[in-house]
């Protein structure tokens, strides 16, 4: 399968956006963004049903965390440089304000809050969370800087009334 592949990603596909786009620039409306994510989704779902479609987005969530980790946040001391360095990351780009909220390092245990989410922040209450992308995204930080897996669930989100998302990780 490898071998015949079209689309596999890497951090040079996000281009030279300085000098693909001199006008419109690096910026988005983020209507733009969660108008294709959730188009994706719809269609994904409809293909392959919604279990499937949580997995992928969950695996894609983990990829990109995986390139971002690498290449916006890379390699840091001790685990509040690590913190600290994400934070950053994380505002500067624009994808949310991030907070731990309970830290065990020995046990790999977080419970971290991301406000203003991305994907989620303003959208309608569904009554289910809908930051799979993000329990990915997160997990793959966490094994960036920590060298072993973590499972990350989303536990408050704004789909479920809350006003930031809350997730839980626990390494494996
Ligand atoms: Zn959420």
């Amino acid at each position: 399968m490898n071998n015949d592949r079209k689309y596999p990603f890497s951090w040079e596909l996000l281009g030279d956006i300085e000098l693909g786009r001199p006008n419109l620039g690096k910026n988005i409306p983020l209507e733009v963004y969660r108008l294709m994510q959730f188009t994706f989704r719809d269609v994904i779902e409809q293909r392959y049903g919604s279990q499937a479609t949580d997995e992928i987005f969950y695996q894609a969530g983990y990829m990109a965390g995986a390139a971002f980790y690498r290449n916006a946040i890379g390699s840091s001391g001790d685990p509040n440089e690590f913190i600290r360095k994400t934070q950053a990351a994380l505002k500067e780009m624009s994808i949310g304000i991030l907070r731990i909220e309970q830290a065990d390092v020995e046990q790999g245990q977080f419970i971290l809050t991301v406000a203003e989410d991305l994907d989620c922040s303003g959208l309608p209450e569904l009554g289910y969370e809908v930051c799979t992308y993000d329990e990915g995204f997160i997990a793959a930080l966490l094994e960036g800087y920590f060298g072993r897996k973590f499972i990350v669930k989303e536990v408050d989100c704004w789909c479920t009334g809350d006003r930031t998302c809350r997730f839980e990780a626990q390494a494996v």
